[in-house]
């Protein structure tokens, strides 16, 4: 399977809003997708929950072994979502290194990206042992309709060296009420919160050709 890794070691930067939706934009294109939950506090787990895990297979793997965990458990996917853990670097080092894409939420704040630097760091040095692997882009999280992103944020963003996706997601309450039931904006597909995730879906399988 392909392994994506939604990571940021931020809180509430979006990661786990990111990584339930593009897995169900995934299943929607009939894909076979497999949530993983590295967050030891367990909300992709928690979603699952709520919705009796009638969207998506959800497993918790929260260990620094989580590469040859996921071993174990990714026969028959087609696609591996992991849903990064705040704070705890070996975890997300650790997902680093099975992921074949890194997608980094980032709210377009000033302090959320200086807060990505020890992760474009982990990045960074895995790439030097591996050739080039993974590939990895900053997602805009939660901007506010309407607003380009200021010519500062921006530049921030560039100087990472890292390529920022032009699909983002804005802010929405459509996000916390659909999660709250287990949900995904796909409640309604045919909402701008679905068309923006469908987007975000297909620029990540561009990325990955
Ligand atoms: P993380 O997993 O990085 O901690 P979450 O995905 O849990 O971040 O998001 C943090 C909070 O922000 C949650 O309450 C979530 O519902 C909310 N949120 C995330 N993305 C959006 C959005 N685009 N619009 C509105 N609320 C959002
Ligand atoms: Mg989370």
């Amino acid at each position: 399977p392909t392994v994506i890794a939604v990571l940021n070691q931020k809180g509430g930067s979006g990661k786990t809003t990111i990584a339930t939706n593009l897995a169900h934009a995934l299943k929607r294109d009939s894909y076979r997708v497999l949530l993983i939950d590295s967050d030891p506090q367990g909300s992709a787990r928690d979603w699952n929950e709520a919705s009796s895990g009638n969207i998506i297979p959800v497993v918790g793997l929260d260990r620094e072994t989580l590469a040859k965990d996921l071993q174990a458990i990714s026969q028959g996917y087609d696609w591996i979502v992991i849903d990064g853990a705040p704070q705890i670097a070996k975890l997300s080092a650790a997902a680093v290194k099975v992921a074949d894409l890194v997608l980094i939420p980032v709210q377009p704040s000033p302090y959320d990206i200086w807060a990505c630097a020890d992760l474009v760091d982990i990045i960074a040095a895995r790439r030097e042992v591996t050739d080039g692997k993974p590939k990895a882009a900053f997602v805009i999280s939660r901007a506010i309709k309407n607003t380009k992103l200021s010519g500062e944020i921006n530049q921030a963003l560039k100087d990472y060296g890292l390529p920022v996706l032009k699909a983002s997601t804005t802010q929405r309450v459509v996000y916390p009420t659909t999660a709250a039931e287990g949900l995904t904006v796909f409640s309604d597909p045919s909402s701008d919160a679905a068309r923006e995730i469908n987007a975000l879906k297909k620029e990540v399988l561009e990325v990955l050709k």
